[in-house]
Formats: structure tokens, sequence, C-alpha cells
């Protein structure tokens, strides 16, 4: 029979029983420092919220109003969750304009992302012509599953987040 007995030095244990003390003392000078509002460094959100960066890339928003289905943007894409489908406008129809003024010969007829595949790369937006492709300041879109994160841009209630990005004023951190 073999007993496993481990040995530490005088020096080892004071060495260690200072280590312990001296760890715990440093650890809880910082919890109250900040106890003691040394630096706030939590938010009250969603009451409160940081301010987020004006070139920030959040939820895509295609403004469909004013997409001239080119596919430049579904082009750039590198990783293709863009899915774009127009056809030929009846030649009697008279041609609309975006507010740019760039005529929309083409009907849109799907304009969808799946932005669970998106990596916000910003390259969509960068080379659409009349700027409706944009990364809005909307990051509040956490869904239970990624089909739900492909979003059709033609649907009513999604045209109507053009309000809801632009409508929202939050009360940002002082
Ligand atoms: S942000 Fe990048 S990955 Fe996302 S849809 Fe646009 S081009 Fe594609
Ligand atoms: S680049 Fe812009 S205008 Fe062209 S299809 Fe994409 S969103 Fe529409």
């Amino acid at each position: 029979m073999s007993t496993n007995v481990e040995t530490v030095s005088v020096w080892e244990y004071f060495r260690s029983l200072w280590q312990g003390v001296s760890s715990t003392a440093i650890g809880m000078w910082i919890t109250f420092k900040y106890v003691w509002n040394y630096k706030t460094v939590t938010i009250e959100y969603p009451e409160v919220r940081e301010v987020i960066p004006d070139n920030a890339r959040m939820r895509l928003f295609n403004d469909v109003d004013n997409c001239i289905s080119c596919n430049m943007c579904a082009i750039a894409c590198p990783v293709d969750c863009i899915y774009i489908s127009s056809e030929k406008r009846d030649p009697k129809e008279e041609v609309p304009k975006t507010d740019d003024g760039t005529p929309m010969r083409q009907v849109l007829t799907q304009y969808v992302i799946d932005t669970a595949l998106c990596c916000y790369c910003g390259l969509c937006t960068t080379v659409c012509p009349t700027e409706c492709l944009t990364h809005s300041n909307d990051y509040e879109f956490g869904q239970y599953t990624l089909g739900e994160m492909k979003y059709d841009y033609l649907a009513d209630d999604v045209r109507q987040w053009k309000q809801r990005i632009v409508g929202k004023e939050p009360v940002y951190r002082k």
C-alpha cells in the first residue's frame, strides 16, 4: 500500500498565503471602487441607451419605393444573402421615378435579405445608386429562429420599419 503525501516548504506555504490574501484584497478594492460610484459601467437599458455612431452598421433597410432593381447590391454581397426579382415594366405604363429622379424601368417583385447570413460589411449600401438601401440605427431585432431573420422588404410590416427607424428617439446616457 502506498500513500501520496504532498509536502510544501514553509516558504511556499507563506507565499501561497500571501498570494491568496493579496489577490482577494485587489479584487475587493476593484469591487468597492465601483460600489462607491468611482465610474458607472452599466446603463438602465432600454430606458437609457448608448449613443450609436453615425456610421454604425445595424439592421439593413431597403426603401423599396426608391429601389430601381439594378441588382448591384446582390452582386456586391460577399455571402449572397440578397434575393431580388424584377420584371420589365409595361412600355405603355408611365415610368415612375425615385426621389432622386432615377427612372424605375423595372418592377420589383421580390426583395429579400437573409440577415442571418449577413456579415454587416456594408458593401451593398455602398454600391446602391439611389441610396435606398441603408444600414439603419435599429439594433433591436433579435429573433428566436433564423428563419425570422429573413426579411421581405416588400411586405407591409417591413415597409413600416421606415417610420420605426426614423421616428425613434432614444434617451441617451448622460
Ligand atoms: S451588409 Fe454585406 S453581407 Fe450584408 S447584405 Fe450587405 S453586402 Fe451582404
Ligand atoms: S443597389 Fe439599391 S437600387 Fe439597386 S437593387 Fe439594390 S437596393 Fe435596389
